[in-house]
């Protein structure tokens, strides 16, 4: 079962980790080290059942394959899952032993961050393997990753915009954006600075204080967002939000924003075109967060935000290309997406085999 499903989705490796005598059980999942080092965050989660872990990890870890390859990393996926109940399961010895684990691989998956494990967390397993990234509050550490993805998906909905309605500024466009959290926080700086109308909400009403404080935006219910009549919508909530529900709701004639997994499937990517509404597809749009991280790793010098602000800014590009190369085939963003992202390890890929051909 696991073999034909890793064989089909050209996983290389999948570990899984147990200790018995502290109830760890873990599963790191490295979907590809043809571009790097398989890099992603550890999600402690209490899964419904083995099976479930073993989903999320695979799923997770090819998308970070995919995400790396788009943005030009040298790097590959990977992911690991840790299961149980972060409130009541975890504990330092346990983390300390999932480190050991991951320093076992030598570097080839390298951890970070993810749902149910937070700084205070990867430091207790940086103290058994050098190969973590992300501690936010450390020296040489890359801070929040949100800022940094905002300016990102900023510099993707420019090329939506271009792409769209022809135009190098936002000004004047109607942008209706779906939560107001760490991301669209930032996001909102460039886009009213750069005169677009935005319209928002959130569920959260400190979130929504927090925003019309400092901007001038207009707030609707959050279940209204789908409805409203503007040129580009902006998810920047929660996943799955382009579903068999919303989509006949959508008025917007562009779909763009920083939540990670907007498609429910892959067919409400096929719908969108259909509906001629431009999708700018998500893992390349807010993969600002990865980049960031990206420079933080030793081997490149020390972190330095110039250079991740400057290979970020790139993202205006690969939104650019993904979308011309959607129009020119006929086909749908994502899809392209995908593509040149396998484009990009396949050519390593061939290039790795010639090597080991000798
Ligand atoms: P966040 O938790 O700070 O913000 C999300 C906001 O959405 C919250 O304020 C929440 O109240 C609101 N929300 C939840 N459900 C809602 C609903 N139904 N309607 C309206 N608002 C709702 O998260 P964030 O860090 O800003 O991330 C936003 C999205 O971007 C997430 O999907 C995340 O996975 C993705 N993302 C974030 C980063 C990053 O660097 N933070 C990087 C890549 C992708």
């Amino acid at each position: 079962m696991v073999f034909e499903k890793i064989h089909t989705d050209e996983f290389e490796q999948i570990v899984f980790c147990n200790d018995s005598s502290l109830g760890l059980k873990a599963i790191i999942a490295i979907h590809s080290t043809v571009l790097g080092p398989a890099t992603g965050g550890c999600r402690m989660w209490n899964y419904g059942s083995e099976s479930e872990a073993l989903e999320d990890v695979l799923r997770l870890s090819k998308g970070m394959t995919y995400k790396a390859a788009i943005s030009e990393l040298d790097w590959g996926g990977g992911k690991s899952v840790i299961w149980g109940d972060p409130k009541t399961q975890k504990s330092p010895i346990l983390l300390k032993r999932f480190g050991e684990f991951v320093d076992r691989l030598g570097g080839s998956y390298i951890t970070a961050k993810d749902v149910g494990i937070g700084s205070d967390d990867l430091r207790l397993i940086k103290s058994k393997t050098k190969h973590v990234l992300g501690i936010e509050g450390d020296k040489n550490s890359s801070g929040d990753p949100s800022p940094v993805t905002a300016w990102g998906v900023y510099c993707g909905i420019k090329a939506t915009a271009k792409h769209t309605f022809k135009t190098n500024s936002l000004k004047g466009l109607r942008i209706a954006i779906q939560g107001l959290g760490s991301v669209a926080y930032y996001l909102l700086e460039y886009l009213v600075g750069e005169g677009a109308k935005v319209v928002a909400c959130d569920i959260d009403s400190a979130m929504v204080d927090r925003a019309v404080k400092k901007y001038d935006i207009e707030i609707i219910r959050p279940d209204g967002i789908f409805d409203v009549a503007c040129d580009i919508f902006a998810p920047c909530a929660l996943g799955a939000v382009i579903n068999s529900d919303t989509i006949g709701r959508l008025r917007a004639k562009a779909v763009a924003g920083a939540a990670n997994n907007q498609l429910a499937t892959p067919e409400m990517g096929h719908e969108l075109m259909r509906k001629e509404i431009v999708y700018a597809p998500d893992y390349a749009i807010n993969a600002g967060g990865l980049i960031n991280i990206y420079y933080e790793d030793p081997i490149r010098g020390g972190y330095s935000k110039e250079k991740a602000l400057a290979h970020v800014s790139k993202i205006e590009q690969t939104i650019a290309n993904i979308l011309d190369r959607a129009e020119q085939n006929h086909l749908p963003p994502h899809m392209v997406a995908d593509r040149m992202a396998e484009e990009r390890i396949l050519k390593a890929n061939r290039a790795h085999n010639r090597n080991l051909e000798g």
